[in-house]
């Protein structure tokens, strides 16, 4: 694979896996029309899809691509064989089995919350599922497998995607405006005020010490003058805090 063309399917699939959930192992359901193109063009799905997608891969089969293709005819026998290798995905028409596209179809779903990706090379059904939101669609091309970019539908519900996560959700905008009514009710004061209270109080034992020191130290002034620096401070304070 061509650096450039593995680019570009790891941008396809950074999209899936952001928008819409996909994760290794992504599960990819392979139709007949793909089974058979790819036994006929001798590719081994499971040596070439991995890099394409970028992780691991399981790959699965409905009971009803494999009674389609078997009803086919015995000329499709080795591809029959080779999905009937794949691992099974059980779908709800055993008793009367549908048409592999519709089949299909029904199991993706509306919203594909099983997330799968489907190999098709069904013109119809690949028109069916880029109607729905994240489907990877793989199909082969000059015996090359090929990842189809996402579709307009794909793109729309990933930019809805993009920009739901970046609302507040429900219990972040209720803590939001909580926090803000709560804000608003209380005023910034209160913590100036506790500061303005601390604050006076050094500045109130700096003009103590001024004022007590020329009018009121005389006393300890006379006591001892190497120590007069010493006590003066600690008695300043003590005062001041009482
Ligand atoms: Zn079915």
């Amino acid at each position: 694979m061509k650096p450039k063309r593995a680019k570009i399917y790891k941008r396809h699939m950074s999209l899936y896996k952001s928008a819409f959930g996909f994760r290794e192992p992504y599960q990819i359901i392979v139709d007949g029309t793909f089974a058979a193109i790819a036994h006929k063009c001798a590719i081994d799905l499971n040596a070439l899809l991995p890099p394409i997608l970028g992780g691991e891969i399981r790959l699965m089969h409905t009971p009803c691509t494999l009674t389609e293709l078997r009803l086919l005819g015995p000329q499709l026998s080795p591809a029959t064989a080779s999905l009937r290798a794949l691992e099974r995905r059980h779908c709800p028409h055993a008793a009367q089995p549908l048409q592999a596209s519709e089949c299909i179809a029904q199991v993706v779903g509306d919203e594909n919350k099983h997330r799968y990706c489907v190999a098709t090379q069904d013109a119809d059904l690949k028109r069916v599922l880029r109607n729905i939101p994240g489907v990877p669609l793989l199909y082969i091309t000059n015996s090359a497998v090929m990842l189809e970019g996402p579709s307009s539908t794909s793109f729309e519900a990933a930019k809805k995607v993009e920009l739901a996560k970046t609302l507040p959700q429900s219990h972040e905008s209720t803590t939001l405006s909580t926090a803000t009514a709560a804000s608003s009710d209380t005023p910034v004061q209160p913590v100036h005020k506790r500061k303005r209270v601390k604050g006076p109080n050094p500045l109130s034992m700096k003009k103590k010490k001024k004022g007590e020191g020329k009018a009121g130290d005389k006393k300890k002034k006379k006591q001892t003058k190497p120590k007069e620096k010493e006590k003066s401070k600690p008695d300043a304070v003590t005062e001041g805090f009482e």
